[in-house]
């Protein structure tokens, strides 16, 4: 059976661990590797071999980190196929979304590679007479990113290409579900002229996580992942002394006006509902329609739902693909269950759609008239299950996204001007779309939602990510001219 081990100091870590935990191809169901787990002295190794490697890194020039970042760019646009069919056995996703995943993460690449740019400070000359003041941004050091299984190559590159452009050294712990992507992307990097112990990959569960939390060395932590690992980790790492970014979970509302035009937005909510089996923290999972909308939208759900085919992902005819694990396929599956036991009415029931024999494979599921009451609208699913919520009023609508517990992205389906301007104003949630049901931000803007969708400040990638990744100096100076001899114990004053 492959083995994956970490990568440490430029090469694979050779030792034997006690601890694997198991991958399995999702659309069969059986095991194909194992993945070594992480006991806290190999984190300690990695922190330090990342330690090592960042006082050269740091005072390499911009001019070194952009063209191993523009080489890498090359590569993984050379080699995104293969790494799209790694996401793809692993995770399950189908292979034109998995090249998707690539090109989103290719992007946030391209971005570090302007770090030039992004890192410049100000000057101002004769803040007092003669004297001069400017600002300066500086790496933190080693920093860790925590990562989940369901944009395995892509949710790192949010953090590793800015934080390496920034100069600082990274220790990636990648989800144990589907490790391989980030092996791949070690490789990569090595190609491209990154310095060994620059980029490290640790693999492993909780405990690996807790050892990077609790070290010194670690300056910062970016996490992405569920809302109740992502408050542990801001509060355990903030404890130490680190800068955090967590992010958390999600629960997207799609919001359907009834002057929209309902095509597009049945087709914009199969897409956005369905896509990657609903393991997106920006699907959407509830579609409130306003007025007479879900007597409109109904019919036209569920004649493209019918015609949506789960199977492989790496077959070509495949719309959705398998969920991630047995026990991931278990979950989603009892909410349905709890769905129906809680009154809601199950319209399309994806236990009985056209499935493989073997795999973790759930059809698309559509749920009519649930209630804000109901666990299926207040929880993460995190699965193919879609809750049409019907309300009166756009009002109503609003209240009921300001009532959730998550923030993260929302979108408002209408073709009327004033009430998308109202709406993006008012709306307390931190990615919006206007007849856009997946708004995932650009690399140059920062991604990152609201309320219980982020525990810290600062959301990943755009110059947010650059801020996070970097500290900052004013150097305040002035050349010695014997005209200004004599001591002043005044507080400096300007002149
Ligand atoms: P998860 O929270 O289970 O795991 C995320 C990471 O945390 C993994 O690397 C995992 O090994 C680690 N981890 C798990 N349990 C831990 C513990 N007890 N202590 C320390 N570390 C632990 O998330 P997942 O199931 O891999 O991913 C799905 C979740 O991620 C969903 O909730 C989804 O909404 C969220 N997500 C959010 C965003 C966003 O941008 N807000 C993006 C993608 C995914």
């Amino acid at each position: 059976m492959k083995r994956i081990t970490h990568f440490i100091g430029g090469k694979e870590w050779e030792h034997p661990s006690e601890r694997y935990g198991k991958i399995f191809d999702p659309a069969t169901g059986e095991q194909q590797s194992e993945v070594a787990f992480a006991s806290p002295a190999v984190v300690d190794s990695a922190v330090a071999a990342a330690q090592a490697a960042f006082p050269a890194w740091r005072d390499a020039s911009l001019a070194r980190r952009t063209r191993v970042l523009f080489a890498y760019r090359e590569l993984v646009e050379r080699h995104k196929v293969e790494m799209a069919r790694l996401l793809t056995s692993e995770h399950g996703k189908v292979a034109g979304d998995a090249l998707g995943e690539v090109n989103r993460g290719l992007e946030v690449i391209e971005f570090a590679c302007g770090i030039a740019e992004l890192t410049k400070g100000q000057f101002s000359e004769n803040v007092s007479t003669e004297v001069d003041s400017y600002s300066m941004r500086q790496p933190l050091g080693v920093v860790a990113g925590i990562t989940p299984f369901n944009f395995p190559a892509m949710v790192p590159m949010w953090m590793y290409p800015i934080a390496i452009a920034c100069g600082n050294t990274f220790v990636l712990k990648p989800s144990e579900r589907d490790p391989s992507a980030a092996m791949f992307s070690a490789k990569l990097l090595a190609e491209a002229g990154l310095p060994e112990g620059v980029f490290n990959v640790l693999h492993g569960d909780r405990v690996a996580v807790d050892r990077l939390l609790e070290h010194p060395d670690v300056k910062a932590v970016s996490f992405v992942g569920s809302t109740p690992i992502a408050q542990h980790i801001y509060e355990t790492g903030t404890r130490h002394g680190k800068r955090v970014q967590a992010l958390g979970g999600a629960k997207n509302h799609m919001i359907v006006l009834p002057d929209a035009d309902m095509e597009l937005a049945a087709d914009a909510a199969v897409s956005a509902g369905y896509g990657s089996a609903g393991e997106r923290c920006m699907a959407i999972s509830v579609l409130v329609a306003v007025g007479d909308a879900a007597d409109q939208l109904l019919p036209r759900l569920l004649e493209r739902i019918a015609r949506l085919r789960v199977g492989p992902g790496d077959d070509p005819r495949s719309d959705m693909g398998p969920l991630v694990t047995r026990e991931h396929h278990a979950r989603v599956t009892g909410y349905v269950e709890q769905g129906v036991a809680e009154g809601a009415q199950l319209v399309a029931d994806g236990r009985r759609h056209e499935l493989p024999a073997r795999g973790f494979f759930l059809g698309p599921c559509l749920f009519d008239r649930v209630e804000p009451r109901m666990k299926i609208y207040q929880e993460e699913i995190f699965g193919p299950v879609l809750s049409i919520v019907r309300v009166a009023s756009y009002n109503e609508a609003v209240a009921l996204v300001h009532a959730h517990a998550y923030g993260n992205g929302v979108a408002l389906f209408t073709n009327d001007g004033g009430a998308a301007r109202k709406f993006q104003h008012e709306i307390e949630v931190g990615m919006i779309g206007i007849n856009v049901p997946v708004p995932v931000p650009m690399a140059y803007y920062s991604f990152g939602g609201w309320k219980a969708s982020l525990f810290g400040d600062t959301h990943v990638h755009g110059r947010e990510g650059v801020h996070f990744y970097t500290r900052g100096k004013v150097v305040t100076s002035r050349w010695p001219d014997p005209r200004f001899r004599g001591v002043d114990l005044g507080f400096p004053e300007n002149k």
